[in-house]
């Protein structure tokens, strides 16, 4: 946490404006972060913790755009801050809005979505008159396409498993190339839908072969994942009340016990690194003592079909770099990954590929 590859994990708020079947978020009785918090936890983690990248997370950030912003305007400030993600189910964005984030240099913005209307419509309840989700997005890629580092996260259900290649190829053909894939970590999973979304994993596979072979841009961030756990963002871990902690497991409503555990203090009283540390080093027994053993079972198994998917590609994915490199280096335009990414891969350190929401 000290060599400027760090995670700063901002929990704005915890409300949300959707109630997504396999969102496990507890989201109601909490407070947001202010714009002044925003700021004194992006400039904490630059001069205590070396800085590094920047996840604005929830809930859904942009219900407090003023935090966002406050956010987004210190880490343009902040020479130790990379880059910041910004993670959000879109509902939140209009063209005025894109346009603005646009000026962000640093931003990279994450948009969830499950694929086809009738399944994105089906896990993604609106609260009361919002409106419809997937007409929103759709209506919004234009301007979203125009952006050059914009991510679509695509959640995979484990009702949705057998049409996990399906949903990603009508995102395809939406126009989207760039893909965080996130099956549902720390739900139950039968054998069945383990199996197809091994499938769906294989045909996934397949098209980004295929389109790396005829010189396509598609991009998998998975690639450039690493967590020591599963699902949860670790790092330095600040929630909507201003806590600190080393992972944000306790936004699982399931685990909102571990949030006594898992706090080594908050804004006003920071931990060190090395205490930071120590306390992200427990959180993998807490979880093994606060999860079902079929949760665990589903959890490890669904990590390994995304490790399968993952490391199956990398051949191809490095082939069609140094095939880009010598046909004249094309490979590092703006939105693409560029070699700094691949040393933060951690591929020397042997860890699997993780997702993180
Ligand atoms: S998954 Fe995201 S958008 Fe859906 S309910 Fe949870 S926080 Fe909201």
């Amino acid at each position: 946490m000290v060599d400027g590859r760090g995670r700063l994990i901002l929990t704005v708020t915890r409300a949300c404006d959707l109630r997504c079947a396999y969102c496990p978020t507890a989201k109601d009785g909490w407070p947001a972060l202010s714009p002044d918090d925003a700021v004194a936890a992006v400039r904490l983690f630059a001069d205590r913790y070396g800085g590094g990248d920047v996840k604005l997370f929830g809930g859904e950030p942009l219900l407090v755009p003023e935090v966002v912003q406050a956010a987004l305007d210190e880490a343009a400030r902040q020479p130790r801050i990379r880059q910041i993600y910004l993670s959000t189910n879109g509902l939140g964005l209009n063209s005025a809005r894109i346009e603005a984030l646009a000026r962000h240099e640093k931003l990279i913005l994450t948009v969830s979505m499950d694929g086809r209307p009738e399944d994105h419509r089906r896990l993604r309840k609106g609260r009361g008159s919002v409106p419809d989700a997937y007409d929103h997005l759709v209506g919004l890629l234009p301007h979203l396409l125009a952006l050059p580092r914009f991510v679509v996260t695509q959640t995979i259900a484990p009702s949705t498993a057998a049409q996990a290649a399906a949903n990603f190829a009508h995102l395809v053909g939406l126009g989207i190339r760039r893909f965080n894939l996130l099956p549902g970590y720390y739900l139950p999973w039968k054998a069945d839908q383990l199996d197809a979304l091994d499938r769906g994993f294989a045909e996934i596979g397949a098209a980004f072969r295929a389109d790396w072979a005829a010189g396509g841009r598609l991009y998998l961030r998975n690639l450039f994942t690493w967590a020591p756990t599963a699902f949860f963002n670790s790092g330095l871990v600040v929630d909507a009340d201003r806590s600190i902690h080393p992972a944000n497991v306790g936004l699982s409503g399931a685990l909102e016990g571990l949030l006594g555990q898992t706090r080594v203090g908050d804004l006003d009283d920071p931990p060190s690194p090395e205490a930071l540390a120590e306390a992200a080093a427990r959180v993998p027994a807490l979880l093994e003592g606060a999860l079902s053993a079929e949760v665990l079972r589903s959890t490890a198994a669904v990590d390994r079909a995304l490790g399968r998917l993952v490391e199956g590609l990398y051949p191809a994915w490095f082939a069609q770099r140094r095939a880009r490199h010598s046909a004249g280096g094309a490979a590092t335009k703006s939105g693409e990954p560029k070699s700094a990414d691949i040393e933060t891969t951690g591929i020397v350190g042997g860890s699997s590929p993780r997702s993180a929401l």
